[in-house]
């Protein structure tokens, strides 16, 4: 049993994972930042620790002070969250090494699916159809273009190691391919301390669509239904919803057997997400696994009734999955808007500052997971995610109303958000009869609008 966690991040998701503590009877310790001394996930924990500097490299991704941390306050485990050491196998296994529960599937998973290469060399082998592209990663000109004509421009160039809807380029011709390999190669060196580099066919207009997948140690394993996560800008998610506009019950139950056979490839334990991206004739490609928990999983909360943080603890302390896959209903709509503080209007530059009033939304349906109160001072140094707005409501177009309703309430002052942009992404036609695709965004929203 576990009776006290370390919860080793920030923001909303370490509010979000106290607030499930708390409801299990678990203790809780927070870790923070010589900056994020006054941050909500320090107030709300049973007991903080400070753990270095405000760059997250000298604090939040500091592995030996973290699990000092745990050690020092007699935590049996450490939930990561998303972002930071989430997805850092080396993490999860010096938890391992230190007698603390890693709340997360296996070191080995989060190795195979951090490595895209790979992740996309196990989804074959299990017979699931992947974005067609180089077998392995490709290291120089000739191969790349070889690869390149067999499978016909426009391909993207993807770093194995990239992440966050960052190491990618989209490349038109053979002669930018020339040009553009090196720099990838070299981009995904910096960024990701990687530089392995490899080729897929650019699926156009696709959709985002993943499945949240569930697993314990004893061989269940289950799946949830999907997130319609299309509207992104940059590659980034901005808005989800579940279900999808696009899914039918045949649909969801392919793309969810799908999703099984890479998770049980792997003896997936714990949450866990595969993504695929659709086309418009429901052709599906599997294109990574992320092996925590995703910004957007409140969407599938509100559907299926499951609490996934709540199951994750459940699954790390030895338990066994209580909810049969026939038992997994989706029911009524929801939807997620991303609240960060950056400006639409200006390119979505971050802003930072004091939030001077804060008055966040309520009322039936609505859902809100932040770290904001009035006062905070919004730091430069980390993601710029202040928080998330949720809705359900019985159907699509109510969950789109409550939600333009919510969004009008939600009072963010002193700070630039991405409020306004999503009141022009529901107020879209487009998107209000379902037709979003990635490019959504570029295609349809004028971002530069005053
Ligand atoms: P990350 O790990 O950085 O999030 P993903 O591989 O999950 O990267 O891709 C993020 C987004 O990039 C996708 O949701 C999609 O919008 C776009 N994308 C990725 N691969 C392709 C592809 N082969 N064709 C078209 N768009 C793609």
């Amino acid at each position: 049993m576990i009776s006290k966690i370390l919860v080793a991040n920030r923001g909303e998701i370490a509010v979000r994972i106290i607030r499930a503590c708390k409801e299990l009877g678990i203790t809780t310790v927070a870790v923070y930042s010589k900056a994020d001394a006054s941050s909500l996930h320090v107030r709300m924990a049973d007991q903080a620790v400070c753990i270095g500097e405000a760059p997250a490299g000298q604090s939040y991704l500091n592995i030996s002070n973290i699990i000092s941390a745990a050690i020092n306050t007699g935590c049996q485990a450490i939930h990561p969250g998303y972002g930071f050491l989430a997805e850092n196998a080396y993490f999860a296994e010096m938890c391992s090494t230190h007698g603390v529960k890693f709340i997360g599937p296996s070191p080995h998973t989060i190795k195979t699916m951090g490595d895209k290469i790979a992740a996309r060399e196990l989804a074959g082998r299990t017979g699931i159809p992947v974005v067609p592209g180089s077998q392995g990663g490709v290291s120089d000109v000739k191969t790349a273009l070889r690869v390149a004509d067999e499978i016909e421009y426009p391909v993207l160039l993807k770093a194995a190691a990239g992440g966050g809807g960052k190491g990618m380029r989209l490349v038109h011709n053979r002669k930018e391919l020339e040009r553009t390999l090196e720099v990838v190669q070299y981009e995904a060196q910096a960024a990701f301390g990687d530089g392995k580099v490899y080729i897929e066919k650019y699926i156009e207009e696709p959709r985002h669509i993943e499945i949240q997948v569930l697993g314990d140690e004893h061989g269940n394993l289950i799946h949830l239904g999907e997130r319609d996560c299309s509207i992104q800008r940059r590659n980034q998610k901005l808005l989800e919803e579940s279900p999808s506009p696009f899914v039918d019950e045949e649909l969801r139950a392919r793309m969810g057997q799908m999703a099984l056979k890479v998770a049980e490839a792997t003896e997936y334990c714990s949450a866990g997400t595969v993504e695929f991206l659709v086309d418009r004739h429901k052709n599906c490609y599997f294109i990574e696994v992320n092996t925590r928990i995703q910004v957007e999983h409140p969407v599938t909360e509100m559907v299926t009734g499951v609490d996934l943080i709540k199951e994750q603890i459940k699954i790390a302390g030895g338990s066994e999955l209580k909810i049969p896959q026939d038992e997994v209903k989706l029911s009524g709509w929801a939807i997620e808007c991303r609240i960060n503080a950056e400006d639409p209007n200006q390119d979505f530059i971050p802003s930072a500052g004091t939030v001077v009033n804060y008055l966040p939304a309520g009322g039936p349906g609505v859902r809100v997971d932040s770290y904001l109160y009035t006062g905070y001072t919004v730091l430069p140094y980390y993601d710029s995610l202040l928080g998330k707005l949720i809705v359900w409501a019985p159907d699509r177009s109510q969950a789109i109303e409550r939600m333009d309703r919510a969004l009008g309430e939600h009072l963010i002052e002193g700070v630039k958000t991405t409020i306004p942009f999503h009141q022009q992404v529901l107020g879209n036609s487009f998107f209000r009869r379902g037709e979003v695709y990635t490019n959504f965004i570029a295609r349809r929203i004028d971002t530069n609008r005053k």
